[in-house]
């Protein structure tokens, strides 16, 4: 394989996009062939061009670049480059390029961003979705609460912890929702567990991811009865564990 020369960089995008002179994507195939490279930039770029049809549908750009560029990828597959190297040489192509070289170099970075505003509408769509669950679970508690709910709160099992958790019982003897705050930070693969115990004998309630240290509602499904002691442990994600395998840091006695 050969080095790369810079001077093929400003086609990499071009050339994805299809948007070469045949003599210029001759060349640019040519130091292909001999680059590793520029090859893995095409074969990171091609993915990029494939997916902007899907990427598009969620975001509503509706500018004449988008519309060039759509056409220049939807044009026809015959000209469409192959990251193989061909053995006979490049294909025959005898029609002009669509766009010029700057036109598809701003055509992908804008590709590139219509794609990434897809996926960031996507998110905060997402988000938008779990702050109104959120707040729909904060208005069943707070209405739970004021229809004499039962509050019973966790300790914390270490001195010094500043960890917090309430499970509310609803008078009703419906679903509980589990409060907590403050708990502490855990790597990606563990979670945190909600153990129910009676007697001596604890039954996994709920497995739950939290970060961070602002309030957050868990709606667990299993209503808590009295006497019985509601606990956290840290247990390996995602599923949890069948029995704790760690040492509680919030436990208590429901009384309700
Ligand atoms: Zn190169």
């Amino acid at each position: 394989l050969n080095d790369h020369d810079d001077s093929f960089t400003e086609d990499l995008g071009a050339y994805v996009l299809d948007a070469l002179e045949p003599s210029e994507r001759e060349a640019f195939e040519a130091h292909l062939r001999m680059c590793a490279q520029c090859q893995t930039e095409v074969a990171e770029l091609l993915p990029v061009v494939d997916a902007l049809p899907l990427a598009v549908t969620q975001a509503e750009p509706s500018s004449e670049l988008k519309t060039r560029l759509m056409s220049a990828i939807a044009d026809d597959g015959s000209g469409r480059p192959s990251l193989v190297p061909m053995p006979g040489g490049a294909p025959a192509r005898d029609r002009r390029p669509l766009l010029s070289r700057g036109e598809a170099l701003l055509g992908l970075v804008a590709a590139v961003i219509i794609a990434a505003l897809g996926i960031w509408n996507h998110q905060l769509q997402n988000q938008i979705d779990s702050q109104k669950q959120n707040i729909a679970y904060q208005q069943n508690v707070n209405r739970a609460i004021l229809s004499g709910a039962s509050v019973n709160q966790l300790s914390a099992t270490s001195s010094g912890s500043t960890a917090q958790a309430s499970v509310v019982q609803p008078k009703d003897g419906s679903s509980p929702y589990l409060l907590v705050g403050n708990l502490p930070a855990v790597s990606g693969n563990k979670v945190f567990e909600l153990w129910y115990i009676r007697g001596t004998s604890p039954s996994p309630v709920k497995v739950f991811r939290y970060s961070g240290n602002a309030p957050a509602i868990v709606p667990v499904s299993q209503a808590a009865e009295s006497n019985n002691i509601g606990a956290i442990t840290i247990e390996p994600g995602p599923n949890g564990s069948k029995a704790p395998t760690t040492k509680p840091i919030l436990a208590g006695k429901f009384k309700i």
